[in-house]
C-alpha cells in the first residue's frame, strides 16, 4: 500500500470500526475492504464527522466483509468480563473487573485489574482494556526498536516512525519509502522477544521488499534465533481486542 493516510476508530454496535483515511483528489466518498482492512478515500472538502457518518451506514457490509476475510488467526471474542482468560506480554493472566473513581487497567502478578466507573458498560470496558493493550504494544514495539534498529539499519537508513492498530491481518507492516512501520495491537499479548522478531523482521524491509533467500539470511544474521522466537506466534492464537 502506498497511500499512507489517517488512523480513525469508530463505535460501531459495540465493536471497533478502524479505517485509514486517504485525502485524495476524488469526487465522492470511496470505501474499500481489502485484506480485513478499511480504506476510505476523501476529497480535501468533506469533513470528518461526515466521512464518519459515511462509514457508519456502511458499518453492516464492513463487518461482513471484513467477517469474509480469512484471517490468518483464530480470532476469539474479548468481552472483558471478570475471570475472562486474557494473555499478555506472553503470559496468562485473569482478568478482575472492578469498580472505581477512574478507567484504568494494572497488573499485578497473575491478575489484570481492570477499573471502571461503571462496571455494567460493555463499552467503557472493552474501550480501557483495548486503550491499556495499545500501550502495551506501544512500549513494547518502541523498547523493540530501540534495541534492534541500531543493529539492522547500522547507519544507512533513518529510524522509522511507527504506529500500532486494530489490524488481525499482518503483525507488522513496512512503508518503505515513508520510513514508516505499522504494527498489529494484538502484539501486546506476546513476549517482547517474539515482538523483537516482527521488528526485526520489519526492519528488514528496508532493505527488501519480498521474503525471499536473501531476505531470511539477514533477517538471521542480526536475529539468529529468529525462528525459535517466531514460533510463539504459531503455538499461541492471538484474541482481537
Ligand atoms: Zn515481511
Amino acid at each position: 500500500m502506498s497511500d499512507l493516510g489517517k488512523i480513525v476508530t469508530l463505535r460501531y454496535k459495540n465493536r471497533e470500526i478502524v479505517y485509514t483515511l486517504c485525502r485524495k483528489k476524488v469526487k465522492n466518498l470511496n470505501l474499500r475492504v481489502r485484506a480485513g482492512e478499511v480504506f476510505v478515500s476523501a476529497p480535501k472538502t468533506v469533513s470528518e464527522s461526515r466521512i464518519n457518518d459515511f462509514v457508519l451506514r456502511h458499518g453492516e457490509f464492513i463487518r461482513r466483509a471484513i467477517g469474509r476475510t480469512a484471517e490468518p488467526k483464530k480470532v476469539e471474542t474479548i468481552r472483558a468480563e471478570e475471570g475472562e482468560k486474557h494473555r499478555l506480554l506472553g503470559k496468562d493472566v485473569i482478568l478482575k473487573v472492578m469498580k472505581g473513581r477512574t478507567n484504568k487497567v494494572t497488573l499485578a502478578g497473575d491478575t489484570l485489574i481492570l477499573t471502571v466507573t461503571n462496571v455494567f458498560d460493555d463499552c467503557l470496558r472493552l474501550d480501557t482494556l483495548s486503550r491499556y493493550y495499545h500501550d502495551v504494544c506501544v512500549k513494547t514495539v518502541g523498547a523493540a526498536l530501540d534495541r534492534y534498529y541500531p543493529v539492522v539499519s547500522d547507519g544507512s537508513f533513518e529510524k522509522p516512525a511507527f504506529d500500532v492498530a486494530d489490524v488481525t491481518s499482518y503483525l507488522g507492516k513496512c512503508w518503505r519509502k515513508e520510513g514508516r512501520l505499522r504494527f498489529a495491537r494484538l502484539l501486546a499479548q506476546y513476549s517482547p522477544r517474539a515482538v523483537e522478531a516482527v521488528v526485526v523482521h520489519e526492519l528488514c524491509h528496508f532493505y527488501a521488499h519480498g521474503h525471499g533467500k536473501d531476505f531470511y539470511r539477514r533477517v538471521l544474521r542480526y536475529m539468529p534465533d529468529y525462528r525459535e522466537r517466531h514460533k510463539e506466534f504459531n503455538k499461541t492464537k492471538g484474541y482481537r481486542i
